[in-house]
């Protein structure tokens, strides 16, 4: 990458979500960074609506950049928090088996942890998972020490801090809306809050715009169905909703991850139990697909309650359908289809233009080692 002083910047960043506010962190020590971000804020996407888990990389395809990334970025991202002030909670997590029939499936879930070098991640006993989790019907379970959870939104303003203090600027409310490269690098094109059109110029663009990944690689001319040493970057939309359990009598009764076994069937890791920072409760995300082009919709509603009460009760046979109330809602930037094999992360380069697609779970937790691959990258 060469820097220009005709340039306004090295390093053009799209996207304030986790990953690009860390990839802007990490290039502000050595460029000169801007970030765009059509939102008047950071982390307004998917980086606010997940379940903000740190994971431990369990269940990857062995190799896979899901699987290193994940690996890495758990105790970096516990680091990350440490120096930072950010809040996070080493919680643990169960994978349960719910009777006789799963522990097959609980054995295989262990040799690809094994595969994986997760740390620490080891069977335990059913007495010994009736003691960390009394009100979970578990006939055996897996313990991993290392998953814990962290406050997403305080994680992308400590990352945003961390851009800043390093020189990077900020243009919220600029919306990219097209691109194209001229003789050493790429012409911006972006629209403020008020339609006005400004013009930057950048030796390199890095393209961590989550959902609107896509839409800039075809401005750059890209086929989104890939050909001609260009991957496949079109993505597909997956929604994931989750219920709140704020039935009183659940309050404290849970104080680890719970997960079921994964169901090849589903997509996702099937309904689990998820705790926040403040111990409140909650269950999901369930998986469901969604328009490509359709706009995402935050909005929570009950449609799947019977759904979540069934899987909910699997964990916690107590609970009843007024224990429930309608929870946040996330959306999957995903490169495999319905029905396809899950796709790895892809971190493409091509003469300075970085995308990144199909970044889901476990990209929160891995987005500090995502970001130092960009920069080896560029
Ligand atoms: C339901 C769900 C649960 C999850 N749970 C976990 C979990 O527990 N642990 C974990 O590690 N990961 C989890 N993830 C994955 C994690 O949330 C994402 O991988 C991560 O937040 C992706 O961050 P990002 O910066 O790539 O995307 P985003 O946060 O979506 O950021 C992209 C940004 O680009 C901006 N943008 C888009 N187009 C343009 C444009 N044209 N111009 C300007 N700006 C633009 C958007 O406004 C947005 O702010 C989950 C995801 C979902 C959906």
């Amino acid at each position: 990458m060469t820097s220009n002083a005709a340039r306004d910047a090295d390093v053009v960043v799209v996207g304030a979500g986790a990953v690009g506010l860390a990839i802007a962190a990490q290039l502000a020590r050595t460029h000169s960074v801007v970030v765009l971000e059509r939102h008047e804020s950071y982390a307004r996407e998917t980086t606010s609506h997940n379940s903000g888990v740190i994971h431990a990389g369990i269940y990857y395809r062995t190799g896979s950049l899901k699987h290193r990334l994940c690996i890495e970025g758990n105790p970096m991202l516990y680091e990350w928090c440490e120096a930072h002030g950010v809040g996070h909670r080493r919680v643990g997590k169960l994978i349960v088996a719910l009777d006789g029939d799963e522990s097959g499936a609980l054995d295989a879930v262990l040799a690809q942890a094994q595969a994986n070098e997760v740390v620490g991640i080891h069977p335990i006993t059913l007495e010994a998972a009736r003691d960390l989790e009394p009100h979970v019907p578990a006939t055996a379970a897996l313990y991993s020490p290392n998953t814990g959870i962290v406050d997403q939104v305080g994680y992308a303003r400590s990352l945003e801090s961390a851009a800043r203090e390093a020189g990077a600027l900020f243009a919220y409310h600029h919306e990219v809306t097209g691109v194209a490269r001229d003789l050493d690098g790429f012409v911006i094109e972006a629209r403020d809050a008020d339609g006005h059109a400004t013009t930057l110029r950048t030796s390199a663009l890095v393209n961590s715009a989550g959902h609107g990944a896509p839409a800039i690689a075809t401005a750059l001319g890209y086929p989104l169905d890939g050909g001609e040493g260009v991957p496949m970057l079109r993505q597909h939309v997956n929604r994931g909703a989750y219920f709140d359990v704020v039935g009183a009598r659940f309050a404290r009764a849970v104080s680890h991850l719970v997960y079921p076994l994964p169901r090849p069937q589903l997509e996702g890791l099937g309904v689990h139990l998820t705790l926040d920072l403040d111990g409140a409760l909650r269950l999901g995300p369930d998986t469901a697909w969604w328009g490509d082009d359709a706009a995402l919709d935050y909005r929570s509603d009950a449609t799947r309650q019977a759904e979540f009460l069934a899987a909910g009760r699997r964990l916690l046979p107590e609970l009843e359908a007024e224990d429930l109330a309608p929870g946040q809602v996330g959306y999957r930037p995903k490169l495999s289809g319905p029905g396809e094999p899950e796709a790895d992360f892809l971190l493409w380069h091509d003469r300075g233009y970085v995308h990144l697609g199909g970044i889901e779970s476990p990209g929160l937790t891995a987005s500090l080692p995502l970001a130092r691959q960009v920069a080896a990258l560029l």
